[in-house]
């Protein structure tokens, strides 16, 4: 009874893998249609300054609109494009849109002295299978954009192999002027050493540190002490995350410069993130 319960147990294992499997190779194929049907869209979200409650910039986020499934977000195809390396398409599409998207929004909504920025995510096979440099390059020369106002946020993975080609390759991103942020602090293995081998500008605290903080001191010290590190090193600070009325004060107090979350807004669509941009403050601050 035992050995028919384990096979019978095996079976239904042996189904849900078979799905998961079937599932994604439906991904991987109808992602191979899905920037040349133009499936793909970015959704923006505001980055705020948290001293003055106004829009610096924002970050782009990948969104596929599958015509069969609707709305599919990044964690559930990035992974996948990482490992057939569909990635590399998909991430010039996202560099050339955000970089377009942002030069219309430079026009519309001109900021004077400090031109409004655009953080793009790379991930690490996108890193290391491009010419990044070069694709960054003519993309900023494409729609004519300053180039301090193009970020490009990595992750901890990024930099743990190959720490000598990829430590070249961000120098010389930043040699053309475009900003390293180091996305989801914190959570990796070794984050604190990242920050004095590589040529990191801003750090974005990863929101499981932000998240509740109001009402756990620990992590709220957490994220005073990463904020003072950061300023010890001369390194910007993003929130991410910021999801309560209570945060953005805190926030401030302890350091951070900048904040993102839903408190403030969600990822929008081009049109409502650019109807943001009229507001002297953003609400929440
Ligand atoms: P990320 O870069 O850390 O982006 C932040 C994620 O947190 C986004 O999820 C955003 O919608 C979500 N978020 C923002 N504020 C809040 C909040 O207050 N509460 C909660 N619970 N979540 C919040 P999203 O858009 O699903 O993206 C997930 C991840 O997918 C991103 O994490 C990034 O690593 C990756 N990704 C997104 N777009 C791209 C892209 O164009 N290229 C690459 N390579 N990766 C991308
Ligand atoms: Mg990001
Ligand atoms: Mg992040
Ligand atoms: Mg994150």
């Amino acid at each position: 009874r035992a050995k028919s319960q384990g096979k019978a147990r095996y079976e239904v294992f042996d189904r849900r893998m078979h799905a998961a499997a079937v599932r994604r190779l439906q991904i991987e194929t109808d992602l191979r249609r899905a920037v040349a049907n133009g499936e793909l869209r970015l959704a923006y979200q505001p980055v705020v300054r948290l001293d003055t409650g106004r829009i610096v910039g924002f970050e782009a986020l990948v969104r596929w609109e599958h015509p069969e499934h609707g709305t599919i977000l990044p964690g559930d195809f990035i992974p996948v494009a990482e490992e057939t390396g569909q990635i590399v398409q998909i991430g010039r599409w996202v560099m050339d849109e955000a970089c377009r998207v942002l030069a219309g929004w430079q026009l519309s909504a001109p900021r004077g002295d400090a031109p409004l920025t655009m953080a793009v995510n790379v991930s690490a096979n996108q890193f290391l299978q491009t010419d990044i440099v070069d694709q960054v390059d003519q993309c900023l020369r494409k729609h004519g954009l300053p180039p301090g106002s193009v970020m490009l946020e990595i992750t901890e993975s990024l930099l743990i192999d190959k720490a000598e080609v990829v430590a070249e390759t961000l120098r010389a991103l930043r040699a053309l002027g475009v900003q390293l942020h180091l996305d989801d602090f914190g959570t990796g293995y070794s984050s604190l050493a990242y920050l004095e081998r590589f040529p990191i500008d801003v750090v974005k605290i990863d929101r499981s540190f932000v998240h509740g903080m109001q009402d756990e001191p620990r992590r709220a010290r957490f994220v005073a002490g990463i904020a003072a590190f950061a300023r010890s090193l001369g390194v910007g600070v993003v929130a991410e995350g910021v999801d309560s009325p209570a945060q953005p004060a805190l926030l401030r107090d302890l350091g951070c410069q900048y904040a993102q979350g839903y408190l403030f807004a969600r990822p929008l669509p081009a049109e409502d993130a650019e109807r943001l941009l009229g507001a002297d403050c953003i609400a929440g601050t």
